[in-house]
């Protein structure tokens, strides 16, 4: 195999070789491609970069993720010399290096213009990019349906659950990172990076800003989800080794998951801590000085706090001295010592994981699906698939109908103890469909009726007085309509 660029090799760039410089390609997420330098990587597999319309762009997606597995499974099954082969021409360029990293799933990060430097760091990072997949888990051969899912299910008896923001969201709980979740409502306070509010050096400056938002994230009391309380069901029947969640809701607690089944990997609204004695109270006691965007002062310390403030011979007082601070774990702080007590112990003991409604970003959560052993089939629940991980079976939905629909199938004993469980399944039980995705790759999808329906309603309506409105303005310029257009 020659590798030309039609240049000299002098090279300053830094190209490390381990992965660190590539991301993975997220096949639904186009505003990521259209941001990565794809423009001089022409490719008819590749995703393309250019505005389409929708219909293009789903094709596309499926078009790339079909790609991406089948060049991982021939890299997995082939091996790194017939891989080369098969892939990449005799005289190969940069365009078909980069190409090659991209049908692996992966985008180079801050690659700069072509020139002449380019070429060696492609060969590394191609390197790189195939050292990754090799070492991605393989799938389990006699695991890979909805039937498998359910046998597993009810002979496991330690099931690891992994929760994320999707699990909320049904309550209207809005996920953070999501184009209508908190971090982009902070993007309007002129916070030149939104996850500032949870740096804790910040708080510790100026604990005003943190009080001055944080009741856009104050979580409900006293709900929880039809998916809260199936986790609240494994629990009952013995069969929940701990639920690893993200969220800092604390809405497991309210259906009734015990605290020792409980890992709040990024802490919670349970409880707040004094920044200076270390006082604890039950997170509620805060709940009406965040709702009125007010620093809750420690009862503890006030009096001194208010002393000190009063003598003039202290020339400095922190501002936070005597803050609350809930027990969610700010950037620049230690994941709670739980986290890493139990979750050694619970990768070797687990019979089956299931992820649900996250997906699977965030470290070190995220890595725990990687760190089981191979053997422990893995169940990903998920509106939306995830391609940077390789599930046995994944079941694509809303959270709380993808669960209805197993507890359906697993019987009358399974029924999950939440109003609305009986609403989703359907006055006669047939208000979900499962539609198959992908067979090869395990996914199906759990669709409600009732939803897609009024969805489908939604995009009439929308489509209706788009027609309208454009019938009108055709009116208008043709000077045959009224003479006031209605604007909405
Ligand atoms: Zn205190």
């Amino acid at each position: 195999m020659v590798i030309h660029d039609g240049g000299a090799s002098s090279s300053s760039y830094d190209y490390s070789s381990d992965s660190s410089v590539l991301q993975q390609i997220s096949t639904r997420d186009h505003t990521t491609l259209k941001d990565a330098p794809l423009k001089d990587a022409p490719s008819n597999d590749a995703p393309s970069n250019e505005d389409e319309s929708d219909n293009n762009n789903l094709n596309n997606t499926e078009q790339s993720r079909k790609t991406i597995s089948d060049t991982r499974k021939f890299l997995k099954e082939h091996g790194t010399v017939a891989f080369l082969e098969n892939y990449l021409p005799t005289t190969a360029t940069s365009s078909d290096l980069l190409n090659l990293i991209i049908n692996l799933g992966f985008l180079p990060k801050n690659l700069p213009s072509f020139d002449d430097e380019k070429i060696i760091g492609l060969i590394k990072l191609l390197h790189a990019a195939m050292k990754k997949v090799r070492l991605m888990r393989s799938r389990i051969h006699d695991f890979y349906n909805i039937d498998h899912v359910l046998s597993k299910v009810k002979l496991a008896n330690k099931i690891l659950v992994i929760t994320g923001a999707g699990i909320s969201t049904s309550l209207g709980i809005p996920d953070f990172r999501s184009s209508k979740g908190f971090y982009s409502k902070l993007e309007s306070l002129g916070l030149s990076d939104p996850q500032e509010v949870f740096d804790l050096e910040l708080f510790h400056t100026d604990p005003s800003i943190f009080y001055s938002i944080a009741f856009m994230i104050l979580p409900p009391e006293n709900i929880h989800s039809p998916l809260h309380s199936f986790i609240k069901l494994l629990q009952s029947k013995q069969k929940l080794l701990r639920n690893y969640t993200q969220n800092i809701d604390n809405l497991e607690s309210y259906a009734g998951i015990h605290p020792d089944k409980l890992i709040q990997c990024h802490g919670s609204f349970a409880f707040a801590t004094c920044v200076t004695c270390q006082y604890k109270v039950k997170g509620e006691k805060i709940f009406p000085a965040i709702r009125n965007k007010e620093i809750a002062y420690c009862p503890k310390c006030n009096s001194t706090r208010l002393k000190l403030l009063k003598n003039d011979e202290v020339s400095y007082l922190p501002e936070s001295y005597g803050v609350m601070k809930p027990d969610i774990t700010f950037f620049g702080e230690a994941l709670p010592r739980k986290f890493h007590d139990s979750i050694k112990k619970d990768l070797l003991d687990c019979d089956l994981i299931i992820s649900i409604g996250t997906s699977l970003k965030v470290s070190p959560v995220a890595d725990i699906i990687e760190r089981v052993p191979p053997k422990i089939p893995q169940v990903l629940i998920n509106r939306d698939p995830i391609d940077h991980c390789n599930f046995d079976v994944s079941l694509l939905g809303y959270c709380d109908d993808v669960a209805s629909h197993l507890c359906q199938k697993l019987g009358p004993k399974w029924n999950i103890p939440h109003p609305k469980y009986s609403s989703i399944l359907g006055p006669d039980g047939s208000n979900l469909r499962v539609d198959v995705v992908d067979i090869n790759e395990g996914v199906f999808k759990i669709v409600n009726k009732t939803t897609e329906a009024e969805q489908e309603a939604e995009t009439a309506k929308l489509e209706a007085e788009n027609a309208k409105r454009e019938e009108s303005l055709i009116h208008n310029e043709n000077g045959v309509a009224d003479e006031v257009v209605e604007i909405d």
